[in-house]
This record gives C-alpha cells, structure tokens and sequence, in this order.
C-alpha cells in the first residue's frame, strides 16, 4: 500500500506548532501540534478528550462554523487536526487561538452527559486548560 501523507512528514523537524498538512478539494487540513513528536511527552487521554470536546464546539459556535469540517484528536496523543474549508493559514491560526481562549473560560465540558459522550467518565478540564493555555502561548509567538 502506499504511504499516505501524515506519514511522508519527518517528525523529528515537525516540533510544537500549527501546520498545514493538506489541501485538497477546498479542504485544508492542520496539524495542531501540541507537544513534541516522540519526546516521551504525551497528552493524556482524558486530556486530550476534553480538548476535543472544547474546541469542536467552540469551533463551530464561531463565525467560522460553516468552514469547519472535523476537529479531533491524533492518536500519537502529540497534537490535534482541523479540517477547513476555503481557510488561510493565518485565518485557521486565528480561529484556534480565538477558541482556546474562549475554552479557557468555560467552567464545564460541553458535551459531557452520558447520553453525549462514548467515555463521559474519562474527561480533565483543568488538565485541558492547562494543555491549552501552553499551546497557546507557543501559538502567540508564531504570530
Ligand atoms: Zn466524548
């Protein structure tokens, strides 16, 4: 089988940060790279959860909401992708900083009822937040 795209990039240069991965038929897809590949530094799982319940609802509570395709997590458990349609680099930087900035102000998990959520059990607010408000700093300093 061939290789697909996520596995050409080479890890060892794709540290913490926002990047475009691939833009195809209008839809660009980024990875939101919270920590560094392969450093033994992961995010945990119900980190991780409460990060994609917070910014996929955010996200499409936005004004951006009718551009946004998909937000969810990497299973190597270092980072995110967002799935846009018609977006610009800066514009899907904007919107996640945007995000986590109104995640950072939210007292509960949307979303997190039994009835919502397939591990509602399994979720970490403060631990997201945390997550969060690190990953936006190094968002800050691209731009
Ligand atoms: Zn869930």
């Amino acid at each position: 089988m061939e290789t697909i795209h996520s596995f050409t990039i080479d890890h060892d240069e794709h540290g913490e940060g926002f990047y475009l991965s691939t833009d195809v038929s209008g839809i660009q897809t980024y990875d939101l790279r919270f920590v560094y590949p392969n450093s033994g530094d992961y995010l945990p799982s119900p980190v991780m959860h409460t990060i994609e319940h917070l910014l996929a609802t955010v996200m499409r509570n936005s004004k951006k909401s009718e551009d946004v395709v998909y937000f969810g997590p990497m299973g190597c458990r270092t980072g995110f992708y967002l799935l846009l349609k018609n977006s610009t680099l800066t514009e899907a930087r904007e919107l996640t900083k945007e995000s986590i900035k109104i995640s950072l102000t939210l007292n509960t998990v949307p979303g997190a009822e039994k009835k919502q959520c397939g591990n509602y059990l399994e979720h970490d607010l403060e631990g997201a937040k945390v997550a969060l408000a690190k990953y936006l700093a190094i968002l800050e300093k691209i731009a």
